[in-house]
């Protein structure tokens, strides 16, 4: 009998479990590779933190994402998937070929001939008590997500990066008014961009401005306390609606000086492809990609991603 601490030799190990791990769990398993998925400490990952999801094909009426992520691994689990509880926490990838070594919390060691890497990306937050309290209750991270929730109201969005202003201008089509939270008196967006927000009539820009607190009737928002960081005035908004736009971290930690990523951290993939500069190791999801970070972009890398590693494993067959 095995023990926790032996090693285990699987085809495909999967490190993450967001519509990218999952997906490209179901056509790993499909292809009889017995793939196994360690969900790292957040099973089903961002979606998990959402409430309704609309935008997913398939769901004329909407889901939830913890509903959705649920059936995710069901589908996944369904065609054989070996879906576990657990945090990778060390990789030793071979370059040449070879097999990969991978430590779950740091007691458990995988050998895998392909490894699919869908960790995702991280939010980030303004760090306030009152966001937390009411995230997923008029406070959200994703404006193509969330925004249809706040059709005719008044909504705030802090950051001034091209996200910021791409989802400002978005939420601008469906809410009454967007105030806009630039920390300092200037864009980070290119160009283009702000040149999209200053016309866009319903989008206020404050600048110099930082939100203090999100103001709620304890179920949901119902305003702001803004700052201006130059002259200390503070005033208040009424919102039912706050976004947060300053960034995304991806989750690559593990993977530093091991693969190659850009200088924001993203992993980098070959052109139409999931393939990382390790052969054999993949990469699919928000890890790598900051551009569109949806549910169903993630979901189709992540099928790229096994049909990938199926290949790449049949070639090696075929060497053999
Ligand atoms: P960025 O890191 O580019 O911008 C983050 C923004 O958030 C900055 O304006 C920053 O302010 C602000 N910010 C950070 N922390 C705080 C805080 N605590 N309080 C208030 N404001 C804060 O992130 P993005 O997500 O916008 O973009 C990431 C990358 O993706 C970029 O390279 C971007 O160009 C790219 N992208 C491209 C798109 C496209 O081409 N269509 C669409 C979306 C993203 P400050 O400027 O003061 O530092």
């Amino acid at each position: 009998m095995k023990t926790e601490e032996e090693i285990e030799r699987v085809s495909c190990l999967i490190i993450g479990s967001g519509p990218a791990g999952y997906t490209a769990a179901i056509y790993a398993a499909r292809a009889d590779l017995k793939p196994v998925v360690y969900t790292g400490m957040v099973p089903g990952g961002q979606l998990t933190q959402t409430t309704e999801v609309d935008n997913f094909p398939g769901y004329p009426q909407g889901i939830t994402g913890p509903v959705m992520m649920e059936d995710l691994r069901a589908q996944a689990e369904r065609f054989g998937t070996s879906v576990r509880f657990g945090y990778a926490t060390k990789v030793d990838f071979s370059r040449d070929g070879g097999i990969h070594k991978v430590e779950i919390d740091g007691v458990k060691h995988i050998e895998a001939e392909t490894v699919i890497i869908a960790t995702g990306a991280t939010a980030k937050w303004l760090g306030l008590d009152s966001e937390q309290k009411y995230n997923g209750f008029g406070v959200s991270a994703c404006a193509v997500c969330d925004g249809f929730f706040f059709k005719g109201q008044d909504v705030a969005i802090v950051g001034a990066g091209d996200t910021a202003a791409e989802e400002a201008t978005y939420l601008a089509k469906l809410a009454r008014k967007v105030y806009m939270l630039v920390r300092r008196d200037e864009f980070r967006a290119s160009k283009a961009m702000v040149h999209r927000v200053m016309n866009t009539e319903n989008i206020e820009v404050l600048y110099n401005t930082e939100a203090e607190e999100i103001l709620g009737d304890g179920q949901v928002v119902t305003g702001l306390r803004v700052k201006n960081n130059q002259t200390e005035a503070v005033s208040h908004i009424d919102i039912t609606g706050f976004f947060v736009a300053i960034g995304h971290k991806p989750n690559t930690e593990l993977f530093q000086g091991v693969l190659d990523m850009d200088e924001t951290g993203y992993l980098i993939t070959k052109a139409d492809s999931t393939a990382t500069n390790i052969p054999g190791v993949f990469a699919c999801g928000d890890v790598q990609d900051h551009v569109f970070r949806q549910a169903i972009t993630a979901a189709g890398t992540g099928c790229m991603s096994a049909l990938e590693a199926e290949r790449y494993l049949m070639a090696k067959q075929d060497i053999v």
